[in-house]
């Protein structure tokens, strides 16, 4: 099961993808997580800005996201699917992310001869650059900002130069919906656990005992310092410009799900699988 999720920041995205991980077995993976981590374990330069774009709720460039994400998905794990949360956040990396998932239309029409599916086409991606963490990834960019949207196995280079472009290989595209007069009071109640990093929120999902971490009993708590309410308003002005437009870009999709986020967890989480399970 392969799954991108989408939706305005506070929606609830980091919590139904923890869901949707755990019920098909599929990494999670969170580019704001892969994003912060970085920040956290480095002293670079890079983490440096990267922390400093974060902190503004500003988005950090396309090209670095995508090589995050492209190496990320070489991993073996994410072979039997994966769930994306937090990507796409823009046209151009939807595009980046079809073009470099794509498999060849000779692969798929050799499959479907056979009357199977393709299974594991392995990302199509460039496997030259490993999985090396982010980084590699500084320098990995420099050598693949120009090439890497197209597969380079041999059938992706043949239709290319047959003027065929390769398939974008089959995802669930879910949107998670709420009012935008809603996100600002969503995030602005949300905090986690510091120890093991359960989410909350005051006003939607309190922890059972005030005070304690459902999880671990923790009772160390944290706020994303981009959780307070003058970076939200940028994040959503953010996401207005630049990520509203990628629904437009999938919408007509036969695996595109608009789903109300409204209600509580569990129900948005039904909402989610009745789609799923009806493919
Ligand atoms: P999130 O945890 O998804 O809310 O992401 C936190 C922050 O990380 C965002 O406000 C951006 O600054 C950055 N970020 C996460 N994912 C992306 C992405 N796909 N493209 C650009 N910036 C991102």
């Amino acid at each position: 099961m392969r799954i991108i999720l989408l939706g305005a920041p506070g929606v609830g995205k980091g919590t139904q993808a923890k869901l949707l991980s755990e019920k098909y077995s599929i990494p999670h993976l969170s580019t704001g997580e892969m994003l912060r981590d970085f920040v956290t374990n480095s002293d670079s330069d890079l983490a440096r800005n990267i922390k400093e774009t974060i902190d503004n709720g500003l988005l950090i460039g396309d090209d670095l996201v995508i090589q995050i994400v492209k190496d990320r998905l070489q991993r073996n794990d994410c072979h039997n699917g994966f769930v994306l949360d937090g990507f796409p956040r823009t046209l151009k990396q939807a595009e980046m992310f079809d073009d470099a998932t794509a498999i060849s239309r000779t692969q798929m029409d050799s499959s479907s001869e056979q009357g199977k599916q393709v299974t594991n086409t392995g990302t199509g991606l460039n496997a030259r650059h490993g999985s090396n963490g982010i980084s590699g990834y500084a320098e990995s960019l420099r050598s693949t900002s120009s090439q890497s949207a197209v597969g380079e196995g041999p059938d992706q280079q043949l239709n290319y130069a047959m003027g065929l472009k390769p398939e974008p290989y089959n995802i669930s595209v879910i949107n998670i919906d709420i009012p935008m007069e809603d996100i600002i009071k969503r995030i602005s109640g949300r905090f986690s656990c510091k120890v093991c990093g359960k989410v909350y929120n005051l006003n939607f999902l309190p922890p059972i005992k005030a005070g304690i971490c459902d999880v671990c009993d923790s009772v160390d708590f944290t706020r994303r310092k981009d959780d307070s309410e003058d970076v939200v308003r940028n994040r959503v002005l953010v996401y207005m410009k630049h990520t509203a437009p990628v629904l437009k870009y999938y919408q007509n999709r036969s695996n595109f799900h608009n789903i109300d986020g409204s209600g509580s967890v569990a129900m948005v989480e039904n909402r989610i699988n009745s789609q799923l399970s009806n493919k």
